[in-house]
């Protein structure tokens, strides 16, 4: 899943509204953070496929430290660490949850390729074998979700919402990715401006944030 899970996002920053927005870009996503570095590492291991148009052309058969049921429980629990230096402790459990929900979303789009435990035991619900199914539920998430932030920044959001529509099509349906290393990186890259396209937005329409 890609541009669902920044729903998540929207839905934590309404019910605390004193977590960044850059924050929970992140958190949604830093399960995919630390599996694209890992993947560049060569620690975890995907390879290239078209074999199903419409998702993610990678066959992800070995990511047991990020997407297993143990490894984001883990990451999960490092996130709720982190955020106490500086956060309370109910944003802190707030950001730590949505860490957690990178792998439940994820385990109804992907085939099964999420560990229950080590590399061993796969779970995955599969939709992306549906993949314009997939695609409705994940924007249905982003922009359904989208009304729970500040009703002005509403439109700069949504066409934000367009743009990474634009590209998860791209990625989905074109043979665009090289190899499993390079896409790591692109990415990551993506996940690391997004997350700045959130502050500035953020800044620019909500405000900023009061301090927790
Ligand atoms: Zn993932």
């Amino acid at each position: 899943m890609f541009i669902g899970h920044y729903g998540v996002a929207f839905a934590v920053k309404r019910v605390e509204q004193r977590i960044p927005l850059w924050l929970l870009f992140v958190a949604v996503q830093f399960v995919d953070v630390v599996w694209a570095v890992l993947i560049f590492l060569g620690i975890e291991k995907a390879r290239i496929t078209q074999e199903h148009r419409g998702s993610l052309p990678l066959d992800l058969y070995y990511m047991p430290y990020t997407h297993s049921l143990p490894g984001v429980i883990l990451w999960s629990a490092l996130a709720y660490m982190g955020c106490r230096f500086f956060m309370p402790r109910r944003a802190s459990a707030l950001v730590s949850a949505a860490v957690f929900s990178h792998w439940v979303l994820d385990l109804i789009v992907h085939r099964p390729d999420l560990p229950l435990y080590d590399n061993a035991r796969k779970l995955g619900l599969a939709l992306w074998n549906y993949p314009i199914a997939a695609l409705v539920l994940e924007a249905a998430l982003y922009f359904g979700l989208l009304f729970y932030i500040r009703a002005q920044s509403r439109p700069a959001f949504a066409i934000l919402g367009i743009f990474i529509l634009a590209i998860q099509v791209t990625v989905f349906w074109f043979p665009v990715l090289p190899s499993p290393k390079i896409a790591a990186v692109i990415f990551l890259a993506g996940y690391i401006q997004l997350a700045g396209a959130a502050n500035w937005l953020e800044k620019k329409y909500l405000g900023g944030q009061p301090q927790l």
